[in-house]
C-alpha cells in the first residue's frame, strides 16, 4: 500500500486510461477524486461507476465535476478535494481529446479545443494543485503526453503540439518546484486500446501495431502501472522526465 494516506486527483477519470489510473491508485491505498466533465451525460454515468467500483474496493472516493479548461471550475474542484481530505498530494493530468485532420483542413475550433483541453487544462490543474502540495511539503504531478508529442503524427498537428507542450511544461515546472518536495513528470503512451483509439479506422490501427515491437496495443492498466510508480515514494528521485510506454514503437 505505497499510497496510504495520500490524496489523488485524476482528471478525465470516467473512462479509459484515467479510469485505470483511478482504480490503481485506489488499490494502492490513496483516497481518490474522480474528475469528469458534465458536457456529456454518459461521462457522469461512467464517473459514478468508477466511484462505485472504488467504494466496493474499500477506497474513499469522491466524484468532482469540472471542465479542465475552466479556471474557476478547476479552482472549485481542487478546493472541494482539499476541504474533503485536508490536502492534495497527487495530480494526474489525464483529460485529453483528439480532433484529427490534416493541417490544411484544420479549423481554428479543432486547434483551440485540443490545445485547451490537453495543455491549458494541464496548466490550470497543476497551478491550482501546487498550493496544497506545497503546504504538505510533498507532491506528485504526472501528465499524459504522447509519442505524438515526441515524434509527431500526420493528422495530429494540434494534438502533437499540445502533447509536446506538456513535456516542456513538465520539465520547466519540475525546476520550479523541486525544492518543495514536488516532482513533475510526463508519460508518453503509444497506441493504447481505449475509446479514443477504437474510433480510428481498422487500417490505421493495424498500421500502428506493425510499428510496435511487442506487436499489440497497450492496455490502460499498463499505463496505470507506470503512473502509479511515478506517483509513489519509490520514484523519489525522478523529476522533469518524460517516460515512454509504447511497446517499442
Ligand atoms: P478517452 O477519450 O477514453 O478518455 C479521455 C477522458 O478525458 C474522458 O473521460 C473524457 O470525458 C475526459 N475529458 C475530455 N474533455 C475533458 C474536459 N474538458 N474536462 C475534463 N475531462 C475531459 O481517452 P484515453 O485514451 O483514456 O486518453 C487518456 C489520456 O491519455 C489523454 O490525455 C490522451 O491524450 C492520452 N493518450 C492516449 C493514448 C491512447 O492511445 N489511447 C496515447 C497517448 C496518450
Amino acid at each position: 500500500m505505497d499510497l496510504e494516506g495520500r490524496v489523488a486527483l485524476i482528471t478525465g477519470a470516467s473512462r479509459g486510461i484515467g479510469r485505470a489510473i483511478a482504480l490503481k491508485l485506489g488499490s494502492m491505498g490513496a483516497r481518490v477524486a474522480v474528475n469528469y466533465v458534465a458536457a456529456d451525460l454518459q461521462n457522469e454515468v461512467d464517473a459514478r461507476e468508477v466511484v462505485a467500483t472504488l467504494e466496493q474496493m474499500g477506497v474513499d472516493a469522491l466524484m468532482v465535476e469540472a471542465d479542465v479548461r475552466d479556471g474557476e471550475a478547476v479552482k472549485g474542484m481542487i478546493d472541494a478535494v482539499v476541504s474533503r481530505w485536508d490536502g492534495l498530494h497527487i495530480l494526474v493530468n489525464n483529460a485529453g481529446i483528439t480532433r484529427d485532420t490534416l493541417l490544411l483542413r484544420m479549423s481554428e475550433q479543432a486547434w483551440d479545443d485540443v490545445i485547451d483541453i490537453n495543455l491549458r487544462g494541464t496548466y490550470l490543474c497543476s497551478k491550482h494543485a501546487l498550493k496544497p502540495m506545497m503546504r504538505g511539503g510533498w507532491g506528485r504531478i504526472v501528465s499524459l503526453s504522447s509519442v505524438a508529442g515526441i515524434i509527431g503524427n500526420p493528422g495530429q498537428t494540434n494534438y502533437s503540439a499540445a502533447k509536446a507542450g506538456i513535456i516542456a511544461f513538465s520539465r520547466s515546472l519540475a525546476r520550479e518546484v523541486g525544492s518543495r518536495g514536488i516532482t513533475v513528470n510526463a508519460v508518453a503512451p503509444g497506441y493504447i486500446r481505449t475509446q479514443m483509439t477504437d474510433v480510428l479506422p481498422e487500417e490505421i490501427r493495424n498500421r500502428f501495431v506493425e510499428m510496435i515491437a511487442l506487436r499489440r496495443p497497450g492496455q490502460p492498466e499498463e499505463v496505470a502501472e507506470l503512473v502509479a510508480f511515478l506517483a509513489s515514494d519509490r520514484a523519489s528521485y525522478i523529476t522533469g522526465q518524460v517516460i515512454g510506454i509504447d511497446g517499442g514503437m
